[in-house]
């Protein structure tokens, strides 16, 4: 704010009397480099959603991540578990199963924001998710603090999923392989699923997992 003053200053009285405070600050702005007013206050990309038939898809989610600076996955597992949802990411966006409010995405989105991305010094987001031992710190480049990453009540910690034999799993069939057979993803794990199209969310028995490639059918409600 400093820099604003003294640039705004600068303009002297001459130009006080005929502009407006607004349009003054206005060009004061526009006259600073852009990192002093980018990172004045930190702002969320807004999301773009819509829905589509039985899902909900998050049109700039990759977008979203970039402006948060977090991978996508972490990202993506976070709002599953938050929004009690499945969902998978198909390019540039999420698609989440079922009706999903904006405003809802909007909010857990802010949620992981406050929890995994925002210094709680100095309020920036120019900052590291470091592991050390079992806890999960927050480390800030702009200001050097450090936080442990506390997530809200009745969340989990973030970690991947360990398929299990036997278990059913509910999917999006994302793509079709040479076979015939539709193919689905959980974290590493790539699902075969005969007897699916392409976009069918489907609920899947694992009957083998081999590595990284799992074996499942349609599972009997
Ligand atoms: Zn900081």
């Amino acid at each position: 704010m400093a820099k604003i003053i003294s640039i705004e200053q600068s303009f002297g009285l001459t130009a006080m009397a005929e502009q407006s405070y607004d349009d003054l600050l206005k060009r004061a702005r526009e006259g600073l480099p852009t990192n002093v007013t980018t990172h004045e206050r930190f702002r969320i990309p807004d999301v773009n959603v819509f829905i589509e038939g039985k899902t909900t898809v998050l049109r700039n989610f990759e977008d979203v991540c970039h402006g948060i600076n977090r991978e996508p996955q972490q990202v993506l597992a976070y709002l599953l578990r938050e929004l009690g949802t499945a969902g998978t990411i198909d390019g540039r966006r999420a698609v989440f199963k079922g009706r999903v409010s904006p405003s809802k995405i909007e909010d857990r989105i802010r949620g992981y924001v406050e929890t995994y991305v925002l210094c709680s010094e100095c309020k920036r987001p120019d900052t590291r998710i470091v592991k050390a031992e079992r806890i999960t710190i927050l480390e800030c480049d702009a200001c050097g603090a450090h936080r442990p990453v506390e997530v809200r009540k009745g969340s989990g910690p973030i970690q991947e999923k360990a398929l299990e034999e036997g278990k059913v799993y509910e999917v999006m069939i994302m793509d079709i392989g040479r076979r015939g057979d539709g193919i689905a993803k959980i974290d590493k794990y790539t699902i075969f699923v005969p007897g699916t199209a392409k976009g069918n969310i489907v609920k899947i028995h694992i009957e083998k997992i081999s590595g990284n490639i799992a074996f499942a059918r349609i599972a009997r409600e």
